[in-house]
C-alpha cells in the first residue's frame, strides 16, 4: 500500500528534493528529456558522444538561460529543468521493459516538456533589451501563458559546468543567475498608480468628478512636498488626465486622502506580501503600509515611491487581470508533458487565481490605460494604430541621485487585448526607455 501512496502522492517531491541523491541513480537509467518551445522547437536536449557520456545542450545558449533555465553535472538545477526534473527523468515503460532495460543496459527514455514559450517572441524581447540590465515578461491575459521571458545579464547555459564559479563572483549588481522577471524587486513608480486609482474609485463613487489643479508639487500638512516630473505643472486634471499624465501632485494627494484599512486590503487582494500562485521561482512583493503609517508614506506609496517593491511578473500579472476583465490568471511555463511516444502524461489547463475588481472597474483602468497611450506619457505608441496600447509608464527612483529605473505594463490590443507585457530596465532611465521596448514586442506578436 505505501508503494501505491508513494508513486501516486509522494514521488515526484520526493525526486524533486535536490537532497535526495538517489536521482543520480534515475539519472543513470533514463535519458533526460527534452524541453521544447510552444512549436515544438528544442531547447534544451541530451547529447550523447560515441563513449556514452551525456551532455545537456542548449541550442539557443543564452536566450532561454533563466526560463529553461539549466542542469548541472553536480546536480543544480533552475527554470523549468528544476520544476520538471521529475517528468524529465521518468519514463513509462511498464515493469517488464524496465527490467529488460536493465539487463541489456540501454537507457529508457525520459519525457519530453512542451513550454508556453514563443522563440521569435523571446527573440525579440532579448534584442530590444540590448545591453540593458533589466527584463521582459510577456503573457496571454487570457489564459496566463508565458510567452516570453528574458533578462539581462544573461549567461550561455552550456557553460554552466565551467563557468557558473565565474558568473556567481561578478561584481554584484549584475547578479547574472538572478531572473530578473520573477526574482527581482524594484520600486514600481508611477505604474503603481493602477492600485491607487483603484482603490480611489472604490472609495468616491463621484470619481468622474474628480478634478485637481496641479502646480508642478503639491504639499500636504503633516506631509511632505511632492513633485512632479521636471516640476511640470499639469493643470486642471481629471482623474483620467491625473493618470495618464502620471500627476504625482494628484495622486499623492489622492494618496494622502485614503482609508488605510481599505487600502492595505485591496493590495492584500491584489497578493503583496503573498505567495503568487505560480510553478516557478520568483520573489513576493511587499507593500508596508500599516495603520499606523504616517501621511507622507501614504502619498509616496500612492506614486509608487514609498517602501513598496514588486517583480515584473506580480506588475504583469495586475495588468493582466485589468485586460481580463478583472480576472487575474495563474501564470504558467509549462504546457504539457509528454513520454516518448507522444503519449500525453500531463496538460496544463488555464486556472483563474482570483477576481479582483469587476468587470466595470476593469473597464475604466483600461480606459485610463488607453489615455496615457493617446494623450499622455506613452507616446512612443501613440501612432502604432496596429497596435493600440493600453498601459502604464513609471520611472522609479531609486537612490538619492537622479537614478531611475523606467517601467512599462500594459496590454494590447486595449478592445481585445491579445498580449500583456511587462518591461523594467534598470538605471538612469526616463520613462520613456522601456515603451520602446514594451512596443517592439507589441508589434512582434501582433
Ligand atoms: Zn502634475
Amino acid at each position: 500500500m505505501y508503494l501505491c501512496i508513494f508513486n501516486i502522492k509522494d514521488a515526484q517531491k520526493v525526486v524533486n528534493n535536490p537532497y535526495n541523491k538517489r536521482i543520480d541513480n534515475q539519472a543513470d537509467k533514463v535519458v533526460r528529456g527534452d524541453i521544447m518551445s510552444s512549436d515544438g522547437t528544442v531547447l534544451a536536449t541530451t547529447v550523447t558522444d560515441d563513449d556514452g557520456n551525456e551532455q545537456r545542450y542548449y541550442p539557443f545558449s543564452n536566450l532561454f538561460c533563466h526560463s529553461i533555465g539549466y542542469s548541472a553535472k553536480n546536480g543544480m538545477k533552475t527554470g523549468v529543468e528544476q520544476s520538471e526534473n521529475y517528468y524529465l527523468l521518468s519514463e513509462t515503460d511498464n515493469i517488464l521493459d524496465q527490467i529488460g532495460s536493465d539487463l541489456t543496459g540501454q537507457k529508457a527514455k525520459g519525457h519530453n516538456v512542451t513550454t508556453t514559450l514563443d522563440v521569435s517572441l523571446t527573440q525579440t524581447a532579448y534584442q530590444a533589451l540590448g545591453n540593458n540590465k533589466g527584463a521582459v515578461i510577456a503573457m496571454e491575459p487570457s489564459t496566463g501563458k508565458i510567452l516570453a521571458m528574458v533578462s539581462n545579464p544573461s549567461f550561455d547555459a552550456n557553460d554552466v559546468d565551467t563557468d557558473y564559479d565565474e558568473w556567481i563572483t561578478y561584481d554584484s549588481s549584475d547578479s547574472v543567475l538572478l531572473n530578473r522577471a520573477t526574482q527581482g524587486l524594484y520600486p514600481p513608480g508611477s505604474t503603481f498608480k493602477i492600485i491607487t486609482a483603484l482603490e480611489y474609485i472604490r472609495e468616491n463613487k463621484n470619481y468622474d468628478n474628480y478634478e485637481y489643479n496641479c502646480t508642478g508639487s503639491a504639499y500636504i500638512s503633516g506631509g511632505t512636498t511632492i513633485a512632479c516630473f521636471d516640476h511640470n505643472a499639469h493643470g486642471v486634471q481629471t482623474l483620467k488626465n491625473a493618470f495618464a499624465n502620471s500627476c504625482n501632485s494628484a495622486f499623492s494627494t489622492i494618496g494622502a486622502g485614503l482609508n488605510k484599512t481599505s487600502f492595505i486590503n485591496l493590495c492584500n487582494t491584489f497578493l503583496f506580501n503573498s505567495n503568487l500562485p505560480v510553478g516557478f521561482e520568483y520573489s513576493k512583493s511587499t507593500m508596508s503600509v500599516t495603520e499606523q503609517s504616517s501621511i507622507s508614506e501614504m502619498q509616496e506609496t500612492a506614486i509608487g515611491q514609498g517602501k513598496t517593491m514588486m517583480t515584473p511578473l506580480h506588475n504583469l500579472m495586475i495588468a493582466s487581470a485589468i485586460a481580463n476583465d478583472g480576472v487575474m490568471m495563474t501564470p504558467y511555463i509549462v504546457d504539457k508533458v509528454e513520454d516518448y511516444q507522444g503519449r500525453i502524461v500531463k496538460q496544463t489547463s488555464p486556472v483563474a487565481a482570483a477576481t479582483v475588481m469587476t468587470e466595470d472597474e476593469a473597464e475604466y483602468l483600461t480606459e485610463c490605460m488607453r489615455e496615457v497611450i493617446t494623450d499622455g506619457t506613452g507616446n512612443s505608441m501613440r501612432y502604432a494604430s496596429d497596435i493600440n496600447a493600453a498601459g502604464k509608464t513609471g520611472s522609479a527612483q531609486y537612490d538619492d541621485t537622479d537614478n531611475y529605473h523606467s517601467w512599462f505594463v500594459g496590454f494590447a490590443p486595449y478592445d481585445n487585448p491579445q498580449i500583456a507585457v511587462c518591461v523594467i530596465l534598470e538605471g538612469g532611465y526616463s520613462g520613456q526607455a522601456a515603451q520602446y521596448v514594451a512596443k517592439k514586442v507589441f508589434e512582434a506578436y501582433l
